[in-house]
């Protein structure tokens, strides 16, 4: 993955932390903060990693924001 951080600029290969993991049909779908506090949901698969969703740099309170 080449893209970065658009609040930051932080690589996002570089996730400051992995929150949660999940097993989905298709792979897996991880949640990743990043150093700035924005949250990312990647989707990976079988053709690799897909960014699904990217909030802003708001910081939420420790595992709060999982749906499953
Ligand atoms: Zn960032």
């Amino acid at each position: 993955m080449t893209s970065v951080c658009p609040h930051c600029g932080r690589p996002d290969g570089r996730p400051f932390r992995v929150v949660s993991r999940h097993a989905t049909a298709s792979g897996m779908t991880v949640w990743v903060r990043c150093a700035c506090g924005s949250l990312q949901i990647r989707e990976v698969g079988p053709a690799g990693v897909r960014v699904v969703s990217r909030g802003g740099p708001v910081l939420v309170p420790e595992g709060g924001g999982c749906p499953a």
